[in-house]
């Protein structure tokens, strides 16, 4: 990742946040990938059960409950693209790519249908 975007200024703090706590020790790609799906999940609980009005209009303090799950996942991916030493925008872009090919406009506008199934 290149030194001067927003994500690597931000993975830089990260690291620095759990050297600093002697934390990097429990910062191996299974803890990571783990604590990742547990911080969506906190996301997940926010929605669980309400109805789609609810969830589209949700009161200021619950949406700034989300917005900080929000940024725990962007953390944790942050921190096991660290780990794993990938460049996750550069892997974001590979991804949109592929998913162009995937799902051509022509084929799916409109639709939600999943790419082996169209
Ligand atoms: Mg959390």
């Amino acid at each position: 990742m290149d030194n001067d975007d927003g994500l690597s200024k931000l993975s830089a703090a990260i690291a620095e946040f759990a050297e600093q706590r002697d934390w990097d020790q429990f910062h191996n790609p299974k803890n990571l990938a783990m604590a990742l799906a547990a911080e969506a999940g906190e996301i997940l609980d926010h929605f669980q059960w309400l109805s789609q009005s609810e969830a589209d209009s949700l009161g200021a303090t619950q949406r700034h409950e989300v917005v900080m799950e929000m940024a725990d996942v962007l953390m944790f991916l942050l921190r096991l693209a660290d780990k794993l030493q990938v460049d996750l925008l550069k892997a974001a872009e590979e991804k949109l790519e592929l998913n162009r090919h995937r799902y051509p406009v022509e084929k799916v506008r409109g639709r939600a249908t999943k790419y082996d199934k169209l």
